[in-house]
């Protein structure tokens, strides 16, 4: 049985140890938060927040109300596990919205400062489609690397 509440806007919080995991569902656009060491009392905060703790630790799970316990290692096998339980988005407009690094909003760019950041060949495949986070000040576009993500995610099921 799931501890989760499925009806409610869904924000996550990973626990140590599940970075992939947390820049995974950043790409699917949910607001993950995820640190490599969390202080005391920050996911108790985070939990009373609303977020849904995902985490390794059996005694984290036990901890708090609405969290899952994420007993595999690899990545895929862990979005399989966090599907099973939320029903993850297969709507792929809501996909690569969010920075999978420090899960800010991306925005749109002007074509004008788009042309002036990324490369011509960039540019020129895709002058529309440039985006940029705020917070790392990296832009983001379609190419290969965004093409292995959504073969992975094919593969795990995400069609
Ligand atoms: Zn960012």
């Amino acid at each position: 049985m799931s501890k989760v509440n499925k009806n409610k806007i869904i924000l996550f919080a990973a626990d140590s140890m599940l970075g992939r995991l947390a820049k995974c569902l950043r790409i699917m656009g949910y607001d993950t938060i995820y640190r490599s060491h969390y202080k005391e009392n920050e996911l108790s905060e985070l939990s009373k927040k609303g977020r849904i703790i995902l985490t390794k630790n059996r005694k984290t799970y036990s901890s708090y109300p609405n969290a899952l316990l994420i007993n595999h290692d690899k990545v895929g096998s862990q979005v399989k596990i966090v599907d099973r339980s939320i029903s993850l988005t297969r709507d792929h407009s809501a996909w690569f919205k969010r920075c999978s690094i420090c899960n800010s909003l991306l925005s749109r760019v002007e074509e004008d400062e788009a042309r002036e950041n990324v490369p011509d060949f960039v540019f020129s495949n895709y002058p529309k489609n440039i985006l940029f986070c705020p917070v790392c000040k990296k832009f983001y576009w379609p190419g290969t690397h965004k093409d292995n993500i959504l073969k992975k995610f094919r593969d795990w099921g995400f069609k």
